[in-house]
């Protein structure tokens, strides 16, 4: 009989990779969390703390010092009786496993409604393992599931303020789904409990450790790596774990011809060169473009959950631009935009865009992000959208010229600003702008984290000042780094 006790997070983790889920029990503390990934936990637990709105009356077990033991006598006591009950995160433990529910109703006849709310956007296939573990361990405690839900969030909801949220959430019934499941659920038990009793499992690297979920033990389980991994490969995917299957770990070591595509077989001819390869037709292709010339860039930030009317969740929501204005003449100008955190920033972002990158000139931008916010003002603010679509035709992305043209190999296989930038140092007549230099926002997520800072009433104005001026600073260096790019690439 196994000591070990197994909750739904854990029996997910031991689904997605039995390694990780005896890491998880056995060296917690060699995981290491993403930003984006407690990004998206905070989001998560937003979402599901919106949805309880959407049953009022509901009762929600525990509170921070209930220990598990405490909940679960809270939810028998809570399910004692015949009366109808809506219950929020209720406890329940059978065979070594212990569930928390987002959202069970026990309507007057005794029907039990299973809700598990979740923050995607669809329903995944692996949200209905999650639900099929709840429901094997309520029906092993005589409460069988009348019908079983997830709710995920609607990303076509727009959010009418009131603190009015009916919309946000899409129940989808996937009884049918998860009941052929339910049977596979103890055999799942029985080997996850073996795999915290043994030893830790001998499981190498491959497609599971992104998949469902970025594995927080991939540090912990990448072995030394060489100069030139061949995971930086790009689109590498399959064509890597085959490679590592042959043994090969560093792009200089694949032999001629057994790479899938003209990109992959670029990169590896590049890094064993050892030299930078430019193509003259980027310079010829940016000689053909007008001025004066805008560089253009965006911070975002965006909520599961809105917070202000007319926005959509996930929508990115603009609170920040930078732009340098290139002239014919060489000469460079910097014009920038940050919200000062008092309510909504977009209309006030679109109005000040329009003024500062007037009326002709390409704007460059990098990737196709700028002109899915531009758009988006665009029909958030009607009377805005001549001028905004004006701006969106204006636009030359600078991503895919500088895909096809520029290739250094340290940058391991990637074409985002970050990777490109240092690679220009050192050129003639370039001085490439250093992220590393910054202060403490040195990437966009650390931006979006930044400006929700600042909104939250409680921030102190001192560190308001000093958030506003890290914001400026990387934002502007984001619009530097592409007249840079443009310098280097107009280079014969
Ligand atoms: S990184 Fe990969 S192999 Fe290691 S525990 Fe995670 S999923 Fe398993």
């Amino acid at each position: 009989m196994s000591d070990h006790q197994l909750s739904k997070t854990r029996m997910l983790s031991g689904w997605q990779c039995a390694k990780r889920l005896w890491l998880d029990a056995h060296e917690p503390g060699e995981a290491v969390v993403s930003r984006e990934t407690l990004r998206a936990f905070a989001k998560g637990h937003k979402v599901g703390t919106t949805g309880h709105t959407l049953f009022p009356g509901g009762l929600l077990i525990g509170g921070d010092r209930t220990t598990p033991a405490q909940a679960v006598e809270e939810t028998r006591k809570a399910l004692t009786g015949r009366d109808s009950v809506t219950l929020f995160e209720a406890a329940f433990i059978h065979q070594h496993v212990m569930v928390r529910t987002d959202v069970l109703v026990r309507n007057a006849l005794g029907d039990l409604r299973l809700i598990e709310v979740k923050a995607a956007t669809g329903v995944k296939p692996y949200h209905y393992i999650d639900c099929a573990i709840q429901a094997w361990v309520l029906a092993g405690l005589g409460l069988h599931p009348t019908r079983i839900e997830l709710a995920h969030v609607n990303n076509a909801f727009v959010y009418h303020g009131q603190n009015d949220y009916s919309g946000l959430l899409v129940f989808q019934d996937v009884t049918d789904k998860v009941a052929p499941m339910l049977e596979q659920v103890p055999s799942w038990v029985d080997e996850f409990l073996d795999v915290l009793d043994g030893e830790r499992p001998p499981i190498d690297l491959g497609p599971q450790c992104k998949n469902p979920y970025l594995c927080p033990f991939l540090d912990y389980c990448t072995p030394p790596q060489p100069d030139y991994p061949v995971s930086c490969l790009p689109g590498g995917g399959k064509s890597v774990w085959q490679l590592r299957a042959a043994g090969v770990e560093d792009i200089r070591d694949i032999p001629a011809g057994t790479l899938g595509s003209e990109i992959q077989e670029w990169v590896r001819r590049v890094t064993i060169d050892g030299k930078p390869e430019l193509k003259p037709a980027a310079a010829a292709e940016l000689g053909t473009l007008g001025w004066p010339r805008y560089f253009f860039d965006f911070e975002t930030v965006d909520f599961a959950v809105p917070i202000w009317s007319g926005t959509r969740p996930y929508q990115a929501l603009p609170f920040q631009w930078s732009c340098h204005v290139q002239h014919e003449d060489g000469r460079i100008e910097h014009r920038e935009f940050l919200a000062d955190a008092n309510g909504p920033p977009m209309r006030a972002c679109a109005e000040s865009l329009i003024l500062a990158l007037e009326s002709e000139g390409p704007v460059f931008v990098y990737t196709g992000f700028e002109q899915r916010v531009l758009k988006d003002l665009a029909s958030l603010f009607p009377d805005l959208g001549d001028d905004l679509n004006a701006i969106i035709d204006r636009l030359y992305d600078l991503h895919p010229l500088t895909r096809a043209n520029y290739y250094h190999p340290d940058m391991k296989g990637s074409w985002s600003i970050k990777a490109v930038l240092p690679t220009l140092a050192g050129e003639p007549g370039q001085s490439a702008p250093d992220y590393d230099e910054l202060g403490e926002i040195q990437e966009g997520t650390a931006a979006s984290e930044a400006f929700l800072e600042m909104l939250d009433p409680a921030t102190s104005d001192d560190r308001r000042r000093s958030l506003r001026g890290d914001l400026l600073a990387y934002c502007a260096l984001d619009t530097q780094a592409l007249v840079t790019l443009t310098q280097a690439l107009a280079r014969v």
